[in-house]
């Protein structure tokens, strides 16, 4: 008997180690880990330079709290700075808590402006921004909703990449316009440039705020850093979480200097948000992806993967349904039973996970290697081959 709850269906499989992209099981097998815990092992495992500045820092401090100043944190928020929209930074710990933190950031703007009515976020329909009570709400998915109401107001909701929808639902009470760039866990489903231009045209025009989570599919994991710069649009605040600690829990919520004035002294706080420890791994996380060729290298890597995905589509059109994705984000909808297929990896020590609408989401770390992505596709390949 575990005596841990068991709100995850867990596999049966625990590890004794990591290194690089795999995996090596207490039991003696070795898995191409192309998941990496959910996008958030950028640099793969047992990364030597994450390694030196977890334990350089263990040694001089690791926790102070937010009533001091934190250099390392000052560090990371211009390193972020200088390299997207962001002109501010609050550090928290998770992807849910940076998209709650981002929906008070909205409204906390309209208030400050005198707008408190300005309230209401709107969200896609069946998305997901994490689980916190605001964030399952703000899915408008009734399966995370189911069971934990009364509901959190405040959230409206149009359709996946549906402009008219999106119009329709806009009043003069929208403060903010809130979906993931590359939706993750809803099935890898990418905006196109084109709307992701309309919809920041629109919040031009209505005085409506742009917030982008980008906790999966941002720090590189799109190709780009953030995924929101193929279309070449402005946010307004951007949560990010997952990939910027690889492994080390850190979230924060970029924001640009103008809404990000609201957030005056006791507005918001977050007891463990920012800490040495993890400020210290953060920064050397954002070296590595903004090292010369890094970015490149995962777009040189996706475009490679897509297409041999492709190729294995039209050898198995009964197995494979559609390639989607973008960067090493990256799902293969089949149309076989999830479970099975995903199982069937798994046994060929081959590491993916599920996301909605049937979708396998292959999450590599993002200096993952030519010839582990080949290795991926044999045995992709030879479970194709079994159906
Ligand atoms: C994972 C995820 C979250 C939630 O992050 P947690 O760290 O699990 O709280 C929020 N938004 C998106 C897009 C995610 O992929």
């Amino acid at each position: 008997m575990s005596y841990l709850a068991d709100n995850y269906k867990r596999r049966n499989i625990s590890f004794l180690k990591g290194k690089g992209s795999y995996l090596f099981s207490t039991d003696g097998k070795k898995y191409l880990d192309f998941l990496s815990g959910i996008a958030v092992n950028t640099l793969g495992h047992s990364n030597p330079r994450l390694i030196k500045a977890l334990n350089t820092q263990a040694k001089k401090v690791w926790h102070v709290s937010n009533s001091f100043q934190i250099p390392e944190g000052e560090i990371l928020a211009k390193k972020l700075a200088k390299r997207t929209f962001a002109e501010k930074v609050i550090f928290v710990n998770s992807g849910a808590e940076a998209n709650e933190t981002a929906i008070k950031v909205a409204r906390r703007y309209f208030y400050s402006l005198g707008k408190p009515e300005k309230n209401r976020i709107l969200c896609i329909k069946n998305s997901f921004h994490g689980r916190t009570l605001a964030n399952i709400f703000a899915s408008g998915s009734k399966k995370m909703t189911e069971g934990f109401g009364p509901k959190v107001s405040g959230f409206d909701h149009f359709k996946y990449s549906d402009i008219k929808s999106l119009k329709k639902k806009i009043t003069q009470k929208t403060a903010a316009i809130f979906f993931e760039t590359a939706m993750g866990e809803s099935g890898i489903k990418v905006h196109t440039k084109k709307f992701l231009k309309e919809v920041k045209k629109i919040c031009k025009k209505r005085d409506i705020l742009l917030i982008l989570d980008e906790v999966q599919c941002g720090i590189g994991r799109s190709g780009k850093f953030f995924a929101y710069e193929y279309a070449n649009v402005k946010p307004d605040i951007v949560p990010i979480a997952k990939g910027i600690g690889g492994g080390f829990p850190i979230g924060a919520v970029l924001m640009t200097k103008k809404v990000s004035k609201c957030m005056v002294p006791g507005t918001h706080g977050s007891t463990y948000g920012g800490n040495p420890l993890a400020m210290a791994i953060g920064n050397v996380v954002m070296d590595e992806v903004f090292k010369k060729g890094f970015l490149k290298n995962v777009r040189k890597n996706s475009n490679y993967f897509l297409k041999k995905l492709n190729d294995l589509k039209k050898n198995y059109p009964r197995v494979i349904k559609e390639i989607r994705g973008i960067g090493l984000l990256i799902g293969i909808k089949v149309n076989v039973d999830l479970g099975n297929f995903i199982n069937k990896l798994t046994n060929n020590k081959l590491l993916t996970i599920r996301a909605a609408e049937n979708v396998v989401r292959i999450l590599p770390p993002l200096n993952v290697k030519k010839r582990e992505i080949d290795q991926a596709l044999k045995i992709l390949n030879k479970v194709c081959s079994g159906y």
